[in-house]
């Protein structure tokens, strides 16, 4: 397993590089060590540094902090889904149990950015969940019953409205909800590398080939040195399984996305002249797609089973040439030239959609496998698996808690098999709407 940079994403590419990143060069002993810099592993060491203010925090990545999946998402916020992974929301009291984690997610956020007055584009502009095809209708009735059940306003949206409000008339039915944010990713997960507390060290460019505990203390090999410590905190989501965690209940899934240029004003005008949007398809494997602050369409319709994790350069076209025929389908008047990035990102997924956060052995902590809902709920559980660790009951622990666990997963070579099944009936179903 390696874990490389790329230059290949437009959210990373908005930023000035980082200068001054340190990596592992030597062998060294630490009470706390937090694997990953995601919004998981950046969470913790941050709530770790302010609840040790006199201990030292070590905060590790195999690449630059924040730039794995973390800066290479949609930028959605969610308050409420309608897929996770390949599940469908229907059963209520779950339902109701996931969209507490999600509004504590968005809380947690909510308060990173107002304490440190972060400009990540943040809008609440809601969003839609939107199909080409009328008889979904079925699918967001029932849906909207499930949200009216919950106290979520939404509303029914037909073509000739959508065509006002995204610009295309793609879409014949949506389901408009008024709750999340759309926000840009990598400056969201910049600030919380910017805003580090004093005592955590962090260590880029160093990745952990393996660990094992012994004599109390756990041991970690990586590529440059060795780290010798007492707490360890596994934050690194797709990669969970390939270091041995929580093996047979999760997996990971690679995902595509492409990012145009800002449309000129010429091409904005032909659209409509839109205000700022977010769709998310109505069955798992169509389109998510949207239009950003200034006016570039993002596009996500690709998630495969795909070893080695990070997708060459001719990998990549292939994915983009989808996206561009995602783009043209929904926006013909568009130059077919205007995809400026194309980039993977690896995702965790459990079998039942579950979130991992556990204590998996005397002093080993994880937290991960969020379904496609990370930004928010990585910041949860980054916070609160550090507050677990220091054996502390919270609030948001409990209800964290209270959710069903993973599900148990076959041994290779059945999993992958049933997963690229599953992926390919699921793409088969949403054909119309990729
Ligand atoms: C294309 C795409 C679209 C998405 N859209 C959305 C969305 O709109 N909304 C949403 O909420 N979520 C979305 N997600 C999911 C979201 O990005 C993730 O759930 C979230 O980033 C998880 O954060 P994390 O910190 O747990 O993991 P990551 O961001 O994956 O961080 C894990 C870190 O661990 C490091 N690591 C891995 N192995 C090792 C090792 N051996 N040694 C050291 N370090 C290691 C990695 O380098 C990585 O930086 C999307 C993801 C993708 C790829």
């Amino acid at each position: 397993m390696n874990v490389i940079n790329d230059n290949t994403c437009s959210w990373i590419n908005d930023l000035e590089p980082r200068s001054h990143n340190n990596t592992l060069q030597s062998d060294i002993e630490c009470e706390w060590l937090v694997i990953g810099a995601g919004f998981t592993g950046l969470s913790a060491a941050r709530k770790l540094g302010h609840l040790y203010p006199n201990k030292k925090i070590i905060l590790i990545d195999a690449q630059l902090a924040g730039e794995g999946a973390s800066s290479r998402n949609s930028g959605y916020l969610v308050d409420t889904t309608l897929n996770d992974g390949f599940t469908s929301n229907k059963d209520l009291d779950n339902y109701k149990k996931k969209t507490d984690i999600y509004k504590l997610g968005i809380e947690t956020v909510k308060r990173f950015i107002k304490e440190y007055q972060v400009d990540c584009d943040w809008n609440e502009c809601g969003k839609y969940f939107a199909s080409s095809k009328e008889k979904d209708r079925i699918i967001i009735e029932n849906f909207s019953e499930t949200l009216s059940k919950l106290g979520f306003k939404h509303r029914l949206l037909f073509q000739k409205d959508l065509k006002k409000r995204l610009g295309t008339n793609f879409y014949n039915i949506a389901l408009h909800t008024k709750g999340g944010i759309l926000l840009h990713p990598g400056k969201l997960v910049r600030a919380m590398i910017d805003t580090l507390p004093e005592n955590v060290n962090l260590f880029e460019n160093s990745l952990l080939l393996n660990w094992r505990k012994n004599n109390g203390k756990i041991h970690c090999n990586f590529k440059t040195g060795t780290i010798k410590t007492k707490k360890i905190i596994f934050a690194t989501n797709g990669f969970l399984r390939s270091l041995g965690i929580k093996k047979n209940y999760n997996f990971p899934i690679t995902l595509t996305a492409s990012m145009t240029r800002p449309l000129t004003n010429e091409e904005f005008k032909s659209i409509g002249e839109p205000n700022e949007w977010g769709v998310l398809p109505i069955r798992p494997m169509g389109a998510t797609i949207r239009m950003t602050k200034n006016r570039r369409i993002l596009i996500r319709n690709t998630a495969e089973v795909h070893t080695p994790y990070k997708m060459s350069k001719t990998e990549l076209k292939k994915r983009s040439l989808k996206q561009k025929i995602g783009i043209q389908k929904r926006f013909p008047q568009l130059p077919n030239d205007i995809i400026q990035s194309t980039w993977s990102g690896i995702v965790s997924r459990t079998r039942n959609s579950s979130q991992i956060f556990e204590k998996i052995d005397d002093n080993i902590f994880v937290a991960g496998c969020y379904n496609g809902a990370g930004i928010g709920v990585g910041t949860l559980f980054g916070e609160q698996i550090a507050h677990k660790a220091s054996c502390e009951e919270t609030d948001e622990i409990k209800t964290i808690e209270t959710q069903k666990k993973p599900t148990w997963l076959p041994p290779q070579p059945i999993l992958d098999i049933g997963i690229k099944a599953r992926l390919l009936y699921e793409r088969i179903k949403a054909k119309s709407d990729i």
